[in-house]
């Protein structure tokens, strides 16, 4: 029998669609939602949490409230940026209180789930919830390639923090008792900081080439990038964009153009 094909597997043994899993949370206000968003985890399955600019931590107010998930927070990995917290991750998923973003129409969680389900071995998921008050900035937002959305009373619909962070690692805890490893896939994807890279470049590019004149550069670049989000390519294709901007970089120092020279 299989390892994950036994019944007591989820308890004996970590469950390798949760081991590729985690949950960042940004700028967190109160300590004692970090807490419990840790014993959210813990009841899910998850053990791994990394805190961007927590306001307060460690605190005593989040150990109380982590009521035996103190080891999740011994372990947290804390980061100065969302960036830092998610460079080297192929998915990342924001969390957000509005069903559509600027990028795209949101998951919800079991498609969440089955998203997360989807990943193969060896790609790392990122679930990042936001501020209480405030939630994720567009910047945030934009360096995440999905979204998902708690669908919930139109006219109440934000949850505490934490109770977003169960409701969300429930639908994955239930996914990955049907789930067994998907082989590693041929088709890998770039991390993060890998399309962040080629993002700049390509900006470097398209300013030299003299695209932005007359064009509003900053919304121009937004559209581009919710593109990329989008449709994320796969790391091969990701070389062969790579390639041509090399080639594009490698024509403009032989022929200078009229801005090089400005
Ligand atoms: N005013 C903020 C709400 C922040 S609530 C806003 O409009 O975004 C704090 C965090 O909890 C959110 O950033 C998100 O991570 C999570 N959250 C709250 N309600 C949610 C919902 N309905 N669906 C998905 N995430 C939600």
């Amino acid at each position: 029998m299989q390892p994950w094909a036994h019944p007591l597997y989820p308890l004996r043994y970590g469950i390798p669609m949760l081991e590729r899993i985690r949950i960042v949370l940004v700028n967190t206000y109160h300590p004692g939602n970090i807490g419990s968003a840790a014993r959210a985890m813990k009841v899910m399955g998850l053990t791994r949490l990394y805190l961007v600019t927590p306001v307060q931590f460690p605190h005593v107010d989040a150990n109380t409230m982590a009521a035996g998930a103190e080891d999740i927070l011994d372990n947290v990995v804390i980061c100065q940026t969302l960036e830092e917290a998610i460079g080297d991750c192929e998915h990342v998923i924001a969390t957000s209180a509005r069903p559509r973003t600027r990028q795209a129409l949101a998951m919800t969680p079991p498609e969440c789930a089955t998203f997360v389900q989807g990943t193969s071995r060896g790609e790392e998921t990122a679930v990042v919830f936001g501020r209480e008050r405030s939630g994720l900035t567009t910047e945030e937002y934009e360096l995440c390639n999905k979204h998902v959305f708690i669908p919930a009373n139109p006219d109440y619909s934000i949850l505490n923090m934490a109770s977003a962070v169960q409701i969300i690692a429930y639908e994955l805890y239930q996914k990955s008792l049907s789930s067994f490893e998907p082989v590693k896939k041929e088709t890998a994807f770039p991390t993060t900081k890998e399309m962040k890279f080629f993002l700049e470049r390509m900006e470097e590019r398209l300013e030299s080439a003299g695209y932005f004149k007359g064009k509003p550069k900053e919304a121009t670049l937004a559209k581009l990038r919710a593109y990329f989000q989008r449709n994320l390519p796969e790391k091969a294709e990701l070389s062969l964009l790579q390639g041509i901007l090399t080639q594009v970089e490698s024509k403009e120092k032989v022929e200078p153009n009229d801005n090089d020279l400005t």
